[in-house]
């Protein structure tokens, strides 16, 4: 393992909204993802550097060592059921919920509904506490398509102002959790690099708790 502290981000929103929280506690980005073609961005700490990458993919850096921190939304730490990795605490940004929806017009009360998503571990165990059959169809992106076009009966998803949902007709039907982002450490890291990573955590969990 090398000395540098690696923190592995999810592009877009998480990583927006992570930018000022490491800002509150000095360490800031030399580039802009936006603009660099660098995967591996250095920061004003030499010893700490960011890598913004797809959300899924941040649990699989974190678990394996490749990153010793991560930052990722709970949906898709749900969804990758792994158990590779501490998860100290929660950093109150990217909140939105995930909901089961369906379309305003349609009947929701099908025996064997036929559900799109991209998390399919999570509609399975969500249907499985409620001893209820579904069809999964794993989608990738756009999944208020799939009941509009027939391809689904209802889709889950992450909803946040829901207006998505509202421009394409559907409605929220059920509420399956409340998803925010977590900072995740790997667990090997945290035994060999506790004494920076103990401090990072510190800093980070009291501009959070202000
Ligand atoms: P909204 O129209 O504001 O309800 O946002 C819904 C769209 O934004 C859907 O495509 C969601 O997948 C996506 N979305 C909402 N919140 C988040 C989040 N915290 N992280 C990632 N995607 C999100």
């Amino acid at each position: 393992m090398s000395d540098k502290i690696t923190i592995a981000i999810s592009k877009g929103r998480i990583f927006d909204e992570s930018i000022p929280l490491l800002a509150k506690i000095n360490i800031i980005p030399k580039d802009d993802p936006k603009k660099t073609r660098r995967l591996i961005i250095e920061t004003n700490q030499s010893d700490i550097q960011i890598l913004v990458i797809r959300a899924t993919d941040v649990p699989t850096y974190v678990e394996r060592g490749a990153a010793a921190l991560g930052i990722a939304g709970k949906d898709v730490l749900l969804e990758y059921q792994g158990d590779g990795f501490y998860e100290p605490f929660d950093l109150g940004i990217a909140k939105c919920q995930m909901m089961l929806a369906g379309l305003k017009k349609a009947n929701q009360n099908s025996t064997n509904p036929r559900i799109a998503t991209k998390y399919a571990n999570i509609t399975r165990d969500y249907f499985a506490n409620f001893g209820q059959q579904v069809e999964i169809i794993k989608l990738y992106g756009s999944m208020e398509l799939a009941p509009i076009l027939g391809l689904a009966d209802q889709i889950v998803d992450l909803v946040d102002t829901g207006e998505t949902l509202k421009a394409n007709g559907l409605v929220p039907l059920k509420h399956i959790a409340d998803i925010s982002s977590r900072l995740i450490v790997n667990k090997a890291a945290m035994k060999m690099k506790n004494t920076t990573i103990k401090s990072f955590m510190e800093k980070l969990s009291e501009v959070i708790r202000d």
